[in-house]
């Protein structure tokens, strides 16, 4: 499971504004977070999630240990890039390695601000970047070898995936909008092709366009599509909680935009969260969507997994309204189930284990 976003757009479209924003959200104490590593271009951020002070509040805690994903502020990629303009090839391992792109495409004008083409033109500078990814993608697929007349039919779906995708990348498509039957396209997953990630666009926009956002935004070629201004984010980044809601509500907004992307990033990693509420701490957990009880309980630890009876499991509406576990299990709130239970997300979990045989 990878928990890595990788923010992607051509210079001065406001990437490391927006890597910067982000930074002020960074977990301090990684120690929960074995995945991370500490590096200038990587920060680990706070998965936003409202729950988690009100669950606080009723178990009594202070301790909050939220849900984290990690930004890569992945720099370098211009035109060119894939021949070695700019950072060159560097900038092709960091991107590798993230398992959704954030691309950051200008929308904001200013006069001050030098657009690399002397223009503001988002769809162009999609393209640019595409075209890019595109090209690095197809020197990937030229290094594959076709198979021998006896290879396995494995190779041979992967020689027919390669293929196919060679003829429509060629085309000016993506990877991940050439259709490859299931077979194909597990045999070709380990190329890490940079065109089959998911993408989020984010559109910079400036205020007046942002006071417009849903016109600016409507019918345009690359979706999923969120609307921000990265340098207001950035001042939002030193209001208080309170000067910040009133300043989006203006713009009829209750969340940030940084929120926003988080959330969605998130989700689109097909990734959610079950909740742990104790004494000791209030925490959110995360699994990929779809996750098993007995999957949720190894996330927390092996012996969890291992030593699985039951998993105690309430909703979080009836932990809220009843007070807690007692009260929610004094109504019949709380249902215990078995491993194969599908945890949703926001369920409030506590695992029953037994590691006595
Ligand atoms: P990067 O090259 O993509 O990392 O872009 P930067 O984040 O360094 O931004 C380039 C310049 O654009 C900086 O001077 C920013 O202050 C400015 N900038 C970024 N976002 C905005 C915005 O929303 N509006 C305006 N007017 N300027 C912005």
């Amino acid at each position: 499971m990878s928990f890595s976003v990788g923010i992607v757009g051509l210079p001065n479209a406001g990437k490391s504004t927006l890597f910067n924003a982000l930074l002020r959200r960074q977990i301090a104490d990684t120690a929960n977070y074995p995945f991370c590593t500490i590096e200038p271009n990587k920060g680990i951020v706070e998965v936003p999630d409202g729950r988690l002070p009100v669950l606080a509040e009723i178990v009594k805690t202070n301790q909050i240990v939220p849900a984290a994903v990690e930004f890569v502020d992945i720099a370098g990629l211009v035109k060119g890039a894939s021949e070695g303009e700019g950072l060159g090839n560097k900038f092709l391992a960091n991107i590798r390695e993230v398992a959704i792109i954030v691309h950051v495409v200008r929308f904001f004008t200013d006069d001050n601000v030098l657009h690399v083409n002397q223009r503001v033109s988002p769809k162009d500078d999609v393209e640019i970047i595409h075209a890019e990814l595109i090209l690095a993608d197809l020197q990937t697929l030229e290094k594959q070898k076709e198979p021998r007349v006896s290879a396995s039919k494995e190779e041979k779906w992967r020689w027919q995936a390669i293929e196919k995708l060679k003829t429509q990348l060629n085309q000016g498509k993506l990877a991940r909008q050439v259709e490859l039957t299931i077979d194909e396209q597990a045999t070709v997953r380990d190329l890490f092709l940079l065109t089959a990630k998911p993408e989020l666009f984010v559109a910079n926009l400036d205020e007046a366009q942002f006071g417009e956002r849903e016109d600016v935004l409507k019918n345009l070629p690359f979706q999923p599509i969120l609307g921000l201004s990265a340098k207001l984010e950035e001042q939002l980044a030193s209001f208080s909680e309170e000067e910040k809601l009133e300043y989006l509500a203006g713009f009829g907004e209750n969340q940030a935009g940084l929120d926003r992307l988080i959330s969605q990033a998130y989700d689109q990693l097909g990734l959610m969260s079950f909740l742990t509420a104790g004494e000791k701490e209030v925490r959110a957990w995360t699994v990929e969507k779809g996750s098993t009880a007995l999957t949720a309980a190894g996330v927390i630890h092996t012996d969890f997994q291992k030593g699985f009876v039951k998993a105690a499991t309430v909703s979080f509406e009836d932990f809220v309204q009843y007070r807690g576990w007692e009260g929610a299990r004094e109504v019949g709130k709380v249902r215990l189930e078995g491993r194969d239970y599908r945890m949703r997300d926001g369920d409030i979990v506590e695992f029953k284990i037994n590691l006595a045989s």
